[in-house]
């Protein structure tokens, strides 16, 4: 079994990897974000409060989406493995984590950092807006709050996963193929 989690800023293209990864690997993928914008999709209560810190580009509190991750793992007694995409995102998401794996016996081998110039994920988010319709992604200073959000609260985590000596990055920018290949090798080498 593998768990891994995927960090980096908004944009930084985790989505898009943990969909490569999760084929190559066999892994089931949780993406907080997708789970929350299927719940706004269709118009559920958790739907419903996510969407007013999703429109201003905040965080969910800490303790709605640590339980929306637990139920999504409980749904999937029979993974592989998981990707974590986009959780945790705070210190106490990175805790109330490693104790979900402990409780059942799991763990996070790996984080896997990708990493891009804010200038550069600015373009690509508000490119991905155009074709997404997602209003987080569509305007530039509702962008630049998830960043500060990102720096205030998630980067700290980095220092987390290199205290257990977990903590990898790899460059971010290139083609798609070339930065699964970079997380493969990070992967392979665990
Ligand atoms: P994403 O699709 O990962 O960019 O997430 C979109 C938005 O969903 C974020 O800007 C947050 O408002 C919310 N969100 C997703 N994951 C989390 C998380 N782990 N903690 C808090 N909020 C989250």
């Amino acid at each position: 079994m593998i768990n891994l989690v995927l960090f980096g800023k908004p944009g930084a293209g985790k989505g898009t990897q943990a969909n490569f990864l999760k084929e190559k690997y066999n892994l089931k993928h949780i993406s907080t974000g997708d789970v929350f914008r299927y719940n706004i999709k269709n118009g559920t209560e958790l739907g419903t409060l996510a969407k007013s810190y999703i429109d201003k580009g905040d965080l969910v509190p800490d303790e709605v989406t640590i339980d929306m991750l637990k139920a999504e793992v409980e749904k999937n007694p029979e993974a592989n493995g998981f990707i974590f995409d986009g959780f945790p995102r705070t210190n106490a998401q990175a805790e109330a984590l490693d104790e979900l794996m402990t409780e059942k016996n799991m763990k996070i081998h790996a984080t896997i950092a990708l990493e891009a110039d804010d200038e550069v994920l600015i373009k690509r988010l508000l490119e991905r807006g155009k074709v997404s319709g997602r209003s987080d992604d569509q305007d530039e200073n509702k962008i630049r709050n998830r960043f500060e959000e990102y720096n205030e609260k998630t980067a700290p985590l980095m220092q987390y996963y290199k205290e257990q000596g977990k903590f990898h990055s790899v460059n971010g920018i290139g083609s798609i193929e070339e930065i699964t290949e970079r997380l493969s090798k990070v992967i392979a080498a665990l």
